[in-house]
């Protein structure tokens, strides 16, 4: 059994100081049971906890590493922008080179507006589909993520799915009430929330494939149906590639498939492991944003000088030829060797991959939708992920997060990480 003694110390204390012990719910370990692991530091694949155990890294701090953590070109380019200071409150010309890698890359992107994280930038794009459209009501889908604004914490008990009741307390119910949700992969449910709510649809946001409901692929013909049905009815399309973009594609999955929605909310990657969130879209969209426009919105470390160098030095490595071949192929065979150990051990299994994202369940196939997710074995999931950190893994600690790898992860990691999840399935079996 490794040591931990150090990360159980610090971790007792936290929860005296921060609610659960953590600054955000996921990182507390509570769907997977047992004591998170307080980390050290990062490099690479890698990441070192206090007690000094090194684990591969399929985390990669929710996204953002996928160059490796701690990239020297990255950290190189962050030391230059530290020497002129951190923060300027104007406009640095960072943030145009930025932005014209992002609406080069992006093929829905004309103009582009930086913020802080990925919730700022769907809690924005959501006021600005209302404003440009003059409507109130929205569509996401059962299980989809965007942040932890009001609107978004909304899901459909079965049977409700057009009923918007709230997912916390504190979010009121009027607010949650023009939040509308219909399964995943589901164009009917879709056709119909339409139909019952004639002209009130500001538009539809989605994760172009699932990253927070587990890893959920669209099905063929279902983004192609939502732009479709979002035109007839008047209404905006927005994907959520806050996880998604420079990740399964460099243009995101909006270039992978081939389908151009109206608006696009970016994070994580976007940021190189700095606090940045953007939204864009078509430029007559975006000019109802302040100053341009009407539509408020505004940020004071938004643009932030080092936050941009961390982005733009990221995007340069990940535009380099061959990266995304190199995420595809090991992902892949990292996708392979671990439905091959569950099938050895006797366990139904289900999961796939798009370049560097990846997933699994631990149900029978397929899985379309989050109810379909929940057939998943979470008890069994959680002994597996135990096991696995103690043999140095370090997987989202949830049956209903997608895994990420990087272009750190070398073809050695790959292996040991199959061999482990082998063993690891024997033992939960
Ligand atoms: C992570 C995530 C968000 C929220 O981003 P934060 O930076 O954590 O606020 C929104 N949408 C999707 C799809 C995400 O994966």
């Amino acid at each position: 059994m490794h040591n931990t003694t150090r990360s159980q110390e610090l971790f007792s204390a936290a929860q005296t100081l921060m609610p659960g012990g953590v600054s955000s719910p996921v990182r507390a370990f509570r769907s997977v049971g047992g004591q998170p692991i307080v980390f050290d530091r990062v490099k690479g694949a890698y990441a070192w906890d206090v007690d000094g155990n090194r684990y591969i890294d399929y985390i990669g701090s929710w996204g953002p590493a996928i160059c490796g953590h701690a990239h020297p070109e990255v950290i190189g380019a962050l030391h230059e922008a530290l020497e002129k200071g951190t923060s300027f409150g104007a406009p640095c010309a960072l943030e145009n080179q930025l932005a014209e890698m992002v609406i080069d890359a992006v093929p829905s992107v004309e103009m582009v507006r930086f913020v802080n994280s990925g919730t700022e930038a769907c809690m924005s794009v959501l006021r600005l589909m209302r404003a440009f459209t003059g409507r109130e009501k929205i569509i996401k889908f059962e299980g989809c993520y965007h942040g932890h604004a009001d609107m978004f914490l909304v899901k459909a008990g079965s049977g409700v799915a057009t009923l918007g009741l709230p997912d916390s307390p504190g979010v009121p119910r009027t607010t949650a009430a023009s939040t509308l949700t219909a399964p995943y992969n589901d164009l009917e449910a879709v056709k119909q929330l339409f139909a019952e709510n004639p002209g009130e649809i500001a538009g539809v946001i989605l994760e172009p494939v699932v990253g927070n409901a587990g890893f959920i692929t669209p099905e063929p013909g279902f983004l192609e149906g939502i732009r479709e049905l979002t035109k007839e009815n008047g209404a905006l399309l927005v994907f959520d590639e806050v996880m998604t973009g420079f990740r399964i594609s460099y243009g995101g999955a909006q270039a992978k498939f081939g389908i151009t929605p109206d608006l696009t909310t970016m994070g994580k990657v976007i940021g190189g492991g700095l606090p940045v969130g953007a939204y864009g879209g078509r430029a007559d969209i975006m000019g109802m944003v302040a100053p341009a426009g009407p539509m408020y919105q505004a940020g004071t470390l938004s643009g932030n000088p080092l936050a941009m160098t961390a982005g733009i030095k990221t995007l340069e490595l990940l535009k380099q030829p061959g990266s995304y071949e190199r995420l595809e192929a090991i992902t892949k065979r990292l996708v392979d060797g671990i439905m091959d150990g569950a099938r050895s051990a006797g366990l139904p299994i289900t999961g796939g991959s798009i370049s560097a994202m990846f997933g699994f369940f631990l149900c029978e196939g397929p899985v379309r939708n989050f109810e379909e997710a929940k057939a998943a074995d979470t008890m069994r999931f959680g002994k597996l992920h135990r096991a696995m950190l103690e043999r140095g893994i370090y997987l989202a600690p949830s049956a209903f997060e997608a895994g990420f790898t990087s272009l750190a992860h070398s073809d050695e990691d790959i292996d040991a990480t199959i061999a482990a999840f082998r063993e690891c399935f024997a033992a939960v079996a």
